[in-house]
């Protein structure tokens, strides 16, 4: 095989970008939501339509796959050159739902360019990532220098239900030496990443009785406790004074490489004006490397129905965002620990445990990671890739590690700090795109075996 050089792979990403923009349209007008009462028959579409677009880029094995009660992933097979490894290209082509509508400019199923960004529900989250992989396919005209399994998964907005299944009974078809999971962003326009941690969660459920029932406040109020205020002094617990978790025993993963200037988290947050930070350490540090706890709902008396009553019960959900090296089982007993034993006023209390999901670090050294970087150097025009935690969770990223242990895994993705993922007005910005595209081709090229290249 001839040695194409990185000009040649990005001269070829080039020619093929304008199709692979036609792709993205079509599919961001496939209203693929896979949440439940939504309609799924467009899940199919989508992906019937994911299927389509990889045959014509040249995948000669394709098929439409589910496990019992899973919505329909595509695999798409091109066989590894002798001696070549195998790259595994992950993304997914359902959506997260429109929300309110009134909060979009543009139709959210229409794609509409405005100056640089392409507008629209799964613009960017993640049907950029998609269409990354065919442009990477398509500029190797079907033929890439390296095995590509590509995996389009119909489900991740709903946290990938029936994903663990899938990779066990499909483990052969999936079976890779290097992941690309290209649903994460980078760091800012112009700026590229590898997304090497993640926090995990735990979450769970905390209920406050004082009273068999509700009873008058003027009648009873200053000598018997209310379940509301019992509860809210249990959950000002949760923080020391400087806005710290203080749930004892949590694990802390300490500095991180990278900084992150206040004023961008506050405008990329749209923390009000005056509103301080909470938590000690450097921001990355705090929404990376740290727990965090939130409280993110609250079961009690409305206040248009509220009487003046003393409360009987109440009822929370605090959710705990958990480092890199957390057990998260250990994390979940010590949360449940300290909300059961910082209940005053000897209130019954009663916490029942929620979903629980593994933080994740990647160990991003290696050749693979290398010609990563090198790739990523190339189609930024030079610009060193960060090394980037994120705040939130892929849980399918600890799947896909326990499925393929001895696999690279690479956490890419096409989205900037302002693609608006899962929010109104989500957007591409098509500049980052067509160098995330440019990339994943050359990975390719610079994965394949040096008698290959
Ligand atoms: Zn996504």
């Amino acid at each position: 095989m001839s040695t194409p050089s990185d000009a040649d792979v990005t001269a070829a990403v080039d020619r093929v970008l304008p199709e692979v923009r036609a792709d993205l349209e079509r599919l961001v007008r496939v209203p693929s939501v896979a949440f439940p009462g939504f309609d799924h028959e467009q899940v199919r579409r989508s992906a019937e339509l994911v299927a389509e677009l990889c045959r014509s880029a040249g995948v000669p094995d394709v098929q439409i796959l589910s496990v019992e009660g899973g919505q329909p992933a595509v695999v798409g097979r091109i066989p590894a050159p002798p001696g070549a490894p195998t790259v595994l290209l992950y993304a997914h082509h359902d959506v997260q739902p429109v929300g309110d509508e009134s909060g979009w400019h543009t139709a959210a199923f229409e794609p509409t360019q405005q100056g640089e960004r392409l507008y629209g529900r799964g613009a960017a989250d993640d049907k950029a990532g998609v269409t990354a992989h065919l442009a990477a396919i398509r500029a190797f005209d079907g033929r890439p220098p390296v095995g590509v399994t590509l995996f389009i998964e119909g489900e991740e907005e709903c946290g990938s239900p029936t994903l663990e299944r899938f990779l066990h009974e499909y483990a052969a078809l999936l079976t890779a030496d290097v992941l690309v999971l290209a649903d994460s962003g980078n760091w800012d326009v112009g700026t590229p990443a590898l997304t090497t941690s993640l926090r995990g969660l735990a979450d769970c459920y905390v209920e406050v009785r004082t009273l068999e029932h509700a009873v008058h406040s003027g009648m009873y109020g200053g000598v018997v406790p209310d379940a509301l205020t019992t509860l809210c002094r249990v959950l000002a617990t949760l923080h020391d004074e400087q806005g710290n978790v203080a749930v004892p025993g949590l694990h802390e993963a300490g500095p991180t490489g990278v900084e992150m200037p206040e004023k961008r988290l506050r405008e990329e947050s749209s923390v009000l004006d005056g509103v301080q930070l909470v938590g000690t350490g450097s921001i990355t540090e705090r929404n990376w490397n740290k727990p965090a706890v939130t409280v993110i709902g609250i079961d009690c008396p409305s206040v248009q129905n509220a009487s003046n009553t003393l409360v009987a019960s109440a009822r929370a959900k605090v959710s705990l965002r958990l480092a890199p090296g957390q057990d998260p089982e250990a994390a979940m007993t010590a949360l449940l620990e300290h909300l059961r034993t910082h209940v005053e006023w000897g209130a019954s209390v009663t916490v029942t445990r929620g979903e629980l999901g593994a933080p994740y670090q990647i160990d991003a050294t290696g050749p693979v990671f290398d010609a990563a970087r090198d790739a990523f150097r190339t189609a930024w025009d030079g610009a060193a890739p960060v090394d980037m935690g994120i705040g939130g969770s892929i849980p399918f990223v600890a799947e896909f590690a326990d499925a393929f242990p001895s696999a690279a895994i690479l956490v890419t993705g096409v989205e900037d700090p302002d693609a608006r993922a899962h929010g109104a007005n989500e957007s591409l910005h098509l500049g980052e795109w067509r160098r995330a595209c440019v990339a994943e081709a050359l990975l390719l090229a610079k994965l394949a075996p040096a008698s290959e290249r």
